[in-house]
């Protein structure tokens, strides 16, 4: 006999998270376009393996100041040419006039992609100040406004649980989504935050400022710790100590990483979900392993035969 305390079930945390199964969740996965014909490999064989889980939509990123005009186009357009999938194309406001803005949308809606993420974007020098092009959109509510002049795009827009770093205050920043969404977008996307409570005190002032579009959750699996570290200062997301905790150590060590990074987000959104959120956005970073797992871990399940569209298999 030791004297080691057992353990009843009444002692045990309360976790019912852990044993309920929750419905299928509603998903979306963003992919960056590829520089590369090694890259593009990579970024197909990622929308194709995740491609079963039938995301409501895959979307693909507008590369700073408009680099990646051209091939975030012909990404979107591929994916609405060669798989079942929603394609929905990022657009900024920068480094463009207004015609030339909406000439890149017409352009997508005459390719039949129905689904634009508008977004200001960022300075192409990650330090320097933004200033808006002169006869450019100068804010995302106005690319929203310009987007509707055009045609009736599904529009979605972004969102910042901890406050976009240039706002005047988290009010402003709040009032700036509610003006995004008058104007036309039907879901918000958040910036991607590590704790739940961060976004669930920011769901709480979204619905009290009468804003009742999904806020859907932005979700970052780490595999590269020091990227994120450095990315986070520059956009504004708080990397928590127990979050540095879980990576000490690791710099060398990129399988357990992973492992710890999955582990992490799977935690996450399962919080998220126990307390009723059915909606996520995976930021994937163009790699399907993390983003499969966790979404699996959600209660998603592979579909068969769906996409890719036949013919078109690699
Ligand atoms: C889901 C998601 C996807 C993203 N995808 C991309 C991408 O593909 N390409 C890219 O370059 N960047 C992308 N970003 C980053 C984004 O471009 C930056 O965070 C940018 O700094 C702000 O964009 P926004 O659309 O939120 O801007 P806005 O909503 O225009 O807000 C920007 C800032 O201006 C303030 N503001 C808004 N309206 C006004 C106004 N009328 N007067 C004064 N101030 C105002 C806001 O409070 C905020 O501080 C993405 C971000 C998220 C969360």
């Amino acid at each position: 006999m030791t004297d080691t305390p057992s353990i009843t079930a009444a002692q045990t945390p309360p976790l019912p998270f852990v044993l309920t199964r929750h419905p299928a969740p509603k998903l979306s996965f963003e992919f960056f376009p590829p520089h590369t014909e090694a890259m593009a490999v990579k970024l197909w064989d990622a929308v194709l393996r995740l491609a079963p889980l039938q995301p409501r939509f895959v979307s693909v990123t507008y590369g700073a100041g408009g680099s990646t005009r051209a091939r975030t186009h012909e990404t979107v357009t591929r994916v609405r040419r060669e798989t079942d999938l929603e394609p929905a194309a990022h657009l900024t406001c920068i480094g463009a006039t207004r015609e030339e803005v909406d000439g890149v949308a017409r352009r997508y809606w005459e390719s039949g992609i129905r689904h634009i993420v508008a977004l200001r974007g960022d300075a192409p020098e990650a330090a320097a100040p933004y200033v808006p092009h002169p006869g450019g959109y100068p804010y995302a509510v106005d690319l929203v406004r310009g987007l509707k002049r055009i045609a009736d795009f599904e529009i979605s827009v972004a969102a910042y649980p901890e406050t976009h770093p240039e706002a005047k205050s988290a009010d402003a920043d709040l009032d700036h989504l509610k003006q995004k969404i008058d104007a036309g977008a039907v879901r918000a996307i958040t910036q991607y935050f590590f704790d739940v409570d961060v976004y669930f005190r920011f769901l709480d002032r979204v619905r009290a400022a009468g804003i009742t579009v999904p806020i859907v959750p932005g979700i970052m699996p780490v595999s590269n710790f020091a990227q994120i570290v450095r990315f986070s200062a520059t956009c504004g997301t708080t990397v928590p100590a127990w979050l540095c905790d879980l990576f000490e150590g690791l710099d060398d060590d990129p399988e357990t990483r992973k492992l710890v990074g999955a582990t992490v987000a799977a935690e996450q959104c399962r919080l998220l979900q126990a307390q009723g959120i059915d909606e996520f956005h995976f930021y994937t970073l163009n790699r399907a392993d993390l983003a499969y797992a966790i979404s699996h871990v959600l209660g998603a399940r592979p579909s068969k035969g769906e996409t890719p569209k036949e013919g078109n298999r690699p």
